[in-house]
């Protein structure tokens, strides 16, 4: 099929509960829904669960994959290790090649370790190594506090004033989206000052997909190093992170990748650093040669590739439930979540529109292929109570400040009807 083809345009839609329904019944993955915890109200009955970019749902297989690490522990003790099922030694390997092919990455570029912002940190050791004269730092204007507190102590740490820093890449006067011009613009004005460029691959605010190879191509231009936060594009687009040039990436799993709240993050650093033993790094016994680390007294041998940034043996019980979700992605397989999503996202993106009462506005692009799942919705005076009222009427979103309501139908769990109520709610509270 043609890729225009393909793009579900707003015409393809119809109103109605009928039409939802019958979307709902051709839909080849409407089984996934029923393999997940969906939490209920009071009243006994299914919440519209619209927050699956903030925690994702659990899976009901999280629970065996986890109970399996507990039996292994109670039965084994520390010899777990070698005779579990899945002997911990090497569980991190069994994540590797699902993971790496969520992000369209090669397994040498990836890593399941440490939450989110450690690995930023971690990786701006390696990546941010600012001289006199280059030191500056990109992020986004609207950047996830997190990722900013990450860069601005990071430039403290080198000894720069991170007011003079920090370099935001901005929306233009009177609009929410960033253009990719005015990035080229600030490297060429101040490239030869910029030593990073962090920016997140999908805004957690606007659910706005940039052009991540287009960015690192900017950047690379410049000599600048370019890493890309995936808290919110994982499990959500495709962002082809080997193809996309980019140096690093990191992410969290408990959004879009359902492995349950504060479990482990991942990390990407391309191929073309797997080999450089040069670059600084923090080590630990994790980022040793494997066949010597229980050798104990050798000089620090370091693993090719993304292994080669892990500092500590993991948690296992966090990497079971990492598993159980990334086998039910492997099942499935990006290219199939994407296509549904770009769907219901459609769908939902018409009805909204549909509505056409302009207390509300999306802000989200839409351009199928400048977003994800998540369309962010506009209230007008900033009026608070429509979030509030939507929870009252049993549907988890979330309020962002200033004034958007995030809303995020997720392809695994989220139904075509899931969205009609929503947005029949939505009209009755306008
Ligand atoms: C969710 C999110 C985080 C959270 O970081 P943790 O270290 O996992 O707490 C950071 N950055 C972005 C962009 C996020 O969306």
């Amino acid at each position: 099929m043609l890729e225009t083809e393909k793009q579900f345009t707003l015409s393809n839609y119809k109103l109605g509960l009928e039409y939802a329904r019958e979307q709902d019944k051709n839909d080849p993955l409407s089984t996934f829904r029923d393999q997940f915890h969906i939490p209920k109200n009071k009243e006994g009955n299914d919440w519209l669960y619209f927050t699956g970019n903030s925690l994702g749902l659990q899976p009901k297989s999280t629970q065996k994959y986890i109970q399996q690490e507990l039996d292994d522990w109670a039965n084994f003790g520390v010899e777990g290790h070698f005779e579990a099922k899945n002997p911990w030694m090497p569980y991190h390997e069994f994540l590797t090649e699902a993971m790496a092919k969520v992000v369209g990455a090669k397994p040498i570029e990836v890593v399941i370790m440490n939450t989110l912002t450690t690995n930023l940190h971690l990786l701006m050791v390696s990546f941010y190594q600012p001289t006199k004269t280059k030191y500056k730092i990109v992020i986004e204007s609207d950047a996830f506090p997190s990722d900013r507190y990450a860069v601005q102590t990071q430039l403290e740490f080198h000894g720069y004033d991170a007011k003079d820093g920090v370099i935001e890449w901005k929306p233009r006067q009177g609009e929410e989206l960033l253009n990719i011009e005015d990035l080229e613009t600030i490297l060429e004005e101040q490239g030869d000052e910029i030593a990073l460029l962090l920016i997140g691959g999908v805004n957690y605010y606007t659910g706005q997909y940039l052009d991540i190879k287009k960015i690192a191509e900017l950047g690379h231009a410049k000599n600048c190093m370019v890493g890309i936060d995936l808290a919110h594009g994982v499990g959500n687009i495709k962002p082809e992170l080997h193809d996309s040039g980019v140096d690093f990436a990191a992410w969290c799993t408990y959004k879009y990748l359902n492995s349950g709240p504060g479990s482990l993050g991942g990390l990407f650093v391309h191929e073309k650093h797997a080999h450089n033993k040069k670059l600084k790094r923090f080590a630990g016994w994790w980022s040793h040669n494997k066949s010597t680390r229980f050798n104990m007294r050798q000089p620090l041998d370091v693993i090719p590739g993304a292994e080669g940034w892990q500092l500590s043996n993991p948690p296992i019980l966090s990497m079971a439930a990492i598993k159980a979700s990334l086998d039910m992605f492997n099942e499935v397989g990006m290219d199939a979540i994407r296509e549904k999503s770009e769907k219901l996202t459609g769908y939902f993106e018409f009805l909204i529109n549909e509505l056409n009462n302009d207390k509300i506005k999306i802000i989200t692009p839409s351009n199928p292929k400048e977003r994800g799942c998540q369309l962010s919705i506009q209230v007008k005076d900033a009026d608070k109570n429509l979030h509030k009222k939507l929870t009252e009427a049993n549907i988890i979103t979330d309020w962002r400040e200033p004034d958007v309501i995030r809303c995020a139908p997720i392809p695994l769990y989220n139904t075509f009807e899931d969205v009609y109520r929503m947005t029949e709610t939505l009209r009755t509270l306008l």
